[in-house]
């Protein structure tokens, strides 16, 4: 009762319409104590034909708006985010379980990517390129794209939204998300966020940014439907196949995030103290949920030994609870039963396979006997095999011994997936190997901090299963703008490229 209390007045007070989250059919669970918190309405196939209509008929004035301008409205939506910054990122706590630092950590993720989009809106710059022919000029300008479908996964429920809604906003683009079917409460805040932004700003047009609640199928009609000429989808590698394939069908633009396998390798010239910290806070953090998660560790054998007994003790102290009643708790609770049984399944596995497991067990809370919390697993296992190939999302660290460096680094890089992956070392030779391009393949390389926690100011993304997309800072802007490329003549003449003549 308590915790419908405490939902109803925090979309209350970010202003969610009441009948946006009662009476629906779809039941929406916290997974702190898995009960029923809200009941949603999912979007139906008219109104997703509607909606994607007006957000087509938004692209053309919004288009036309100085990209400047469109930044303005992304400030005030920041200005929004940053005044319920406590009530979303509390929401989020509840809705995705995962601690409240992190929780309004997301939220502060969303302000800095409004931040870093408002300053973007004077800067979607192209070039001036040197003309082989006499008298001309070629250049490139960056146009807006059209509306963006934005597919997201439970576990970053709203800061992902943003990293793609923030830069898509200021380069011209309306866009129309379809939240996790897991997490559709803290879409329909933002949702309310953002209609307080809209009715600020003054002048944005109907359709701006809509929100579609659904599961897969609805996110199947943004992928098929032409209107839409990109669809940004984060969320398993399972997921991407199908949506990759739908959007190549129709030449679409795909931006996909998808599963990882991070990886880190402790050197012998670590600093022990500092690696445990970042690798404690990257394996068992938000209980194994990031898509960053640490979730392979190779250390070298003369350190091992001291390092996984210190792990050890971690393993066995941390705190693990539901973080609205208490402030120690760094792990809360898996999802849902399905992660925990597919958790348990894959340590089943592990163990026939030679892995010496500790924890992993259900960690029971008494007053919660429908929410799944789990002991992290720290599972020293013979060789790279078997689950250790696989993302499995829980809050399992498959850990390895080597001797040679250049041995670890072909087991880092042997898996599918390619999204983070970090070196603990104080070696330079390491350190620039691990870096260079004979060293990590994967989108995102870190020294000496584990591979979760990334900032919005570099593009995110990673190569091979993960996806190939790149979104938030850097040059990631590009992906949501048509590039064109115009050659000017000031000339009387017509000379043609490549000295090609051409008499008439
Ligand atoms: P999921 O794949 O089950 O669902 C993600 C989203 O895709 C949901 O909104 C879902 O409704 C939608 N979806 C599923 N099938 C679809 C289809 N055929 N067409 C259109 N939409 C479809 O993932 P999840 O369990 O919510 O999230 C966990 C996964 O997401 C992990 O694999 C994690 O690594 C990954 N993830 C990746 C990143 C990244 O940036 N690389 C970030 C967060 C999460």
């Amino acid at each position: 009762m308590k915790l419908l209390a405490d939902v109803d007045s925090i979309l209350q007070g970010v202003g969610v319409y009441r009948d946006r989250y009662r009476g629906g059919e779809r039941l929406v669970r916290s997974p702190l104590t898995g009960e029923t918190i809200a009941q949603v309405e999912d979007a139906n196939p008219d109104s997703v034909t509607e909606a994607i209509g007006q957000s087509e008929k938004a692209f053309l004035a919004w288009r036309s708006l100085p990209a400047p301008r469109r930044g303005e409205f992304v400030r005030v939506l920041g200005e929004e985010l940053r005044a319920a910054k406590t009530e979303l990122g509390r929401l989020v706590t509840i809705e995705t379980g995962k601690i409240l630092s992190e929780g309004h950590g997301e939220v502060q993720e969303m302000i800095d990517i409004c931040d870093f989009a408002v300053g973007l809106s004077r800067q979607l710059y192209g070039l001036t390129i040197a003309s082989e022919r006499p008298h001309h000029r070629m250049m490139e300008q960056w146009h807006p794209l059209g509306p963006v479908g934005i597919i997201t996964a439970f576990n970053f429920p709203v800061a992902v939204w943003s990293w793609n809604a923030a830069l898509a906003l200021v380069c011209g683009d309306p866009v129309i998300w379809k939240p996790s079917e897991k997490t559709p409460l803290t879409a329909l805040a933002v949702e309310a966020l953002v209609r307080r932004a809209v009715e600020r700003f003054g002048g944005a047009p109907a359709g701006l940014s809509t929100v579609l609640i659904g599961g897969r199928e609805i996110g199947e009609m943004l992928v098929d439907d032409p209107r839409v000429p990109l669809v940004s989808a984060t969320g398993s590698t399972a997921m991407g196949q199908i949506v990759g394939r739908r959007l190549a069908r129709r030449f679409a633009r795909a931006i996909l995030e998808l599963g990882g396998n991070n990886a880190s390798i402790v050197c012998p010239s670590a600093d022990l103290d500092l690696a445990l910290r970042a690798i404690a806070f990257a394996a068992v953090g938000t209980a194994g949920q990031r898509c960053t998660s640490l979730r392979r560790l190779f250390v070298h054998r003369d350190t091992y030994d001291a390092l996984v007994d210190r792990l050890k003790q971690v393993y066995a102290t941390v705190q693990i609870g539901n973080p609205l009643t208490s402030s120690t708790v760094l792990v809360g609770p898996l999802i849902d039963g399905v992660a925990f049984h597919r958790m348990q399944e894959v340590l089943a596995e592990a163990r026939k396979l030679g892995g010496q497991v500790v924890g992993g067990d259900r960690f029971e809370t008494a007053p919660y006997p429908a929410a799944h919390y789990v002991r992290p697993a720290l599972v020293e296992m013979p060789g790279q095999i078997g689950p250790v190939l696989q993302e499995t999302f829980a809050p399992i660290l498959y850990v390895m011994k080597y001797s040679d460096f250049d041995e670890a680094l072909a087991l880092h890089n042997a898996v599918r997936q390619g999204l983070s992956s970090s070196i603990f070392s104080t070696d330079v030779h390491e350190i620039e190997k691990f870096l260079s391009v004979a060293g990590s393949d994967c989108g995102i390389a870190n020294v000496n901090i584990g591979p979760s926690g990334a900032e919005i100011g570099g593009a995110f993304g990673g190569e091979k299963e993960t996806g190939g997309g790149r979104e938030a800072g850097s040059d990631a802007w590009k992906a949501y703008m048509r590039r064109v490329t115009s050659t000017i003549n000031f000339g009387k003449d017509l000379p043609l490229a490549q000295g090609v003549k051409f008499e008439v």
